[in-house]
């Protein structure tokens, strides 16, 4: 007999969790439900599903067995009740929003999101009379002062992108518990590999799978876990009535096989984060080096209490500012020039004119994104390379006169 859903290592229900062959024909790897209806065996049947009186799927806007997988897998992995799968990681964010936030509300963020977040908070939810208030959650006293039973929700990105801030996501939601706020906490860069937020205190997690999860850069798709009866509204209301934003049953299938190696993916993303961020720290080129393992990273105890390693992801800065971090990107070649992050490739990117655009560049002053900020993702290449592409672009720059121009 298989007890799938005993296993208690990470790697383990990421490879078994909610799934017995056996149930479906010895499959090895779980079927895929190409389906958009589902068949009531009877009318009566069918009506009893409907009014949610017995289990089953009615309908692949609202729910899917491959979807269904996913999502117990996900919440497993999270330390989550229940999880909703959706078609982006904007989808899981909207659809959420909407659930819990009407005319009159308040959401408190903090100051840094990632752009499309942003846009979202303020060119649609203020649109529909929803307040959305800017704070400096590395600060939780100033959650305190700001704060009110008005205030719905409290989210956050921990690390942020693209400028690696870090939010105490206990403190935060030791305050927000004093309160009727749900806390809602973007795990896209740590993963629950680094961090689980929900075991600090959250009641929500979003996720783009599009990045780690999927981790193979060849999907688009989001997932929200949490607390049972919250995701279950998100479900029927901000998914199936408000956003629409389903995940087809292939993409769930890709983010599963993702999933498999996740731990095995991060522990390589990490080990080479580390290097690299060392090796630019000390180059005559580089002025900041924003990564949670170096030493002389200003949030580092948090670090180190809150992530079981310090990520895949760093932040940097140029002498020469945005000029000199133009030129670092084009000097590169293996490294693409790509948005996105988490995926096997090394990527880089310019968030000003890219994946922060959405900002005015009086929003990207206030919110702390840098105009010179260049964002990497370090992938799965063999490390040497990675730093070789590097450090002959950055040579490059420190041998020309890009870096005499600015300072
Ligand atoms: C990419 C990203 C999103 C948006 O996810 P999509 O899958 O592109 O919709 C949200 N939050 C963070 C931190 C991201 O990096």
């Amino acid at each position: 007999m298989r007890h799938s859903n005993t296993l208690t290592g990470f790697a383990t229900r990421a490879i078994h969790h909610g799934y017995n062959p056996l149930d479906h024909g010895g499959s090895l790897v779980p079927p895929v439900h190409m389906t958009s209806t589902f068949v009531f065996e009877t009318a009566e049947t069918g009506g009893a599903i409907f009014a949610g009186e017995a289990a089953g799927h009615v309908y692949s806007r609202i729910s899917n067995p491959t979807l269904d997988l996913l999502e117990q897998r996900m919440a497993s992995l999270e330390g989550a009740e229940a999880g909703l799968a959706t078609g982006s990681g904007i989808g899981a964010i909207t659809a959420t929003l909407w659930t819990l936030v009407a005319p009159g509300d308040e959401v408190i963020v903090d100051t840094t999101l990632y752009g499309c977040t942003f846009s979202f908070l303020h060119h649609g939810l203020e649109r529909f009379g929803v307040t959305v208030t800017h704070c400096d959650l590395t600060n939780p006293d100033a959650l305190k002062a700001a704060i009110s039973e008005r205030t719905k929700v409290v989210y956050f990105e921990t690390p942020a992108n693209p400028n690696m801030r870090l939010v105490d996501i206990a403190a935060v939601s030791e305050i927000a518990k004093m309160t009727s706020a749900l806390v809602m906490v973007d795990n896209t860069y740590a993963t629950p590999v680094l961090t689980r937020p929900m075991e600090y205190g959250a009641d929500l997690v979003v996720h783009s799978a599009t990045k780690y999860l999927g981790g193979h850069g060849d999907l688009v798709g989001g997932i929200v876990v949490g607390h049972r009866e919250l995701v279950d509204r998100i479900r029927l209301y901000g998914l199936k009535d408000m956003t629409g934003a389903v995940m087809a049953p292939m993409t769930a299938m890709l983010i599963l096989r993702g999933l498999k190696t996740l731990e095995l993916r991060m522990e390589r993303h990490c080990a080479s984060a580390a290097r690299v961020a060392e090796v630019l720290n000390t180059h005559p080129a580089v002025a900041t080096v924003l990564y949670p393992g170096l030493p002389n990273f200003t949030q580092r105890a948090l670090a180190e209490r809150q992530m079981a390693a310090p990520g895949g992801m760093i932040a940097l800065e140029l002498h020469g500012g945005m000029d000199a971090g133009k030129a670092l990107i084009d000097g590169l070649s293996m490294i693409h020039c790509a948005v996105s992050l988490g995926d096997a490739e090394t990527l880089i990117q310019h968030p000003a004119s890219m994946t922060h655009s959405p900002y005015t560049p009086e929003e990207r002053a206030r919110h702390g994104i840098s105009d010179g900020l260049v964002r990497l993702s370090v992938g799965l290449e063999a490390p040497d390379d990675i730093i070789a592409d590097l450090v002959t672009s950055l040579d490059r720059l420190s041998g020309g006169q890009l870096l005499d121009a600015a300072e």
